[in-house]
């Protein structure tokens, strides 16, 4: 696979990003909501480099497809979401792509009445944007290119990689086959 951001690179600009972050809620306290499964490697480096008081949450987002519609409801689960009204919260995913997910989770997340809500993502796919909205923290603007490791999947593999690759035609093939043998009995 070709890597997009190594190891270095993403331990820099996720530090980067949490200072940000620590300084803009300066003598604050902060809960902060990873959205499943995509930001759970940046969730666990991110609030250990913030330095503020916090309360740490996930919550689960899943599209709907009606048969009318192409794009489907969006749902959240929100049995697994802490209580964020009257609170400061920073909603935290992986990439911000269409930007779909990120600007109706925080829509949804608005009707539970919290104090403020912001959002950070580590990466923003250049030139796929359909929606106006720009997050308030980005660690990385990345090619439009599809990206594996550190979080994100294809095919619910490849999360735990420490770097960030592209998944090339070639690597697609490797998968099929690799994923063939691991499920023959
Ligand atoms: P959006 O709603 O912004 O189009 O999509 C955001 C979601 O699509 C992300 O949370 C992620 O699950 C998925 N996604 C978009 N681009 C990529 C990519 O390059 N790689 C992976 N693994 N997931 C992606
Ligand atoms: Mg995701």
């Amino acid at each position: 696979m070709k890597t997009l951001l190594s190891k270095e690179e993403l331990h820099d600009g996720v530090t980067r990003m949490a200072d940000e972050i620590s300084k803009c809620y300066e003598n604050r306290q902060l809960t902060i909501v990873g959205l499943l499964t995509g930001s759970v490697v940046l969730m666990a480096d991110l609030i250990r480099m913030i330095d503020l008081p916090m309360r740490v949450g996930v919550l689960q987002a899943s599209s709907y497809r009606g048969a009318t519609t192409t794009r489907g409801e969006l749902v959240i689960n929100s049995e697994l979401m802490l209580d964020i009204s009257g609170r400061d919260v920073l909603l935290v995913d992986d990439i911000f792509d269409t930007g779909h997910t990120l600007v109706r989770t925080l829509e949804k997340m608005r009707d539970f009445g919290p104090t403020s809500i912001k959002s950070a993502v580590l990466l923003r796919k250049n030139g796929r944007q359909e929606i106006e909205f720009t997050p308030d923290f980005v660690a990385f603007d990345i090619p439009d290119e599809f990206v594996v490791g550190y979080g994100l999947d294809y095919e619910d593999m490849y999360r735990n990689l420490p770097f960030l690759a592209a998944l090339e035609p070639a690597d697609i093939a490797r998968h099929k086959e690799v994923m063939a043998a691991a499920t023959q009995l």
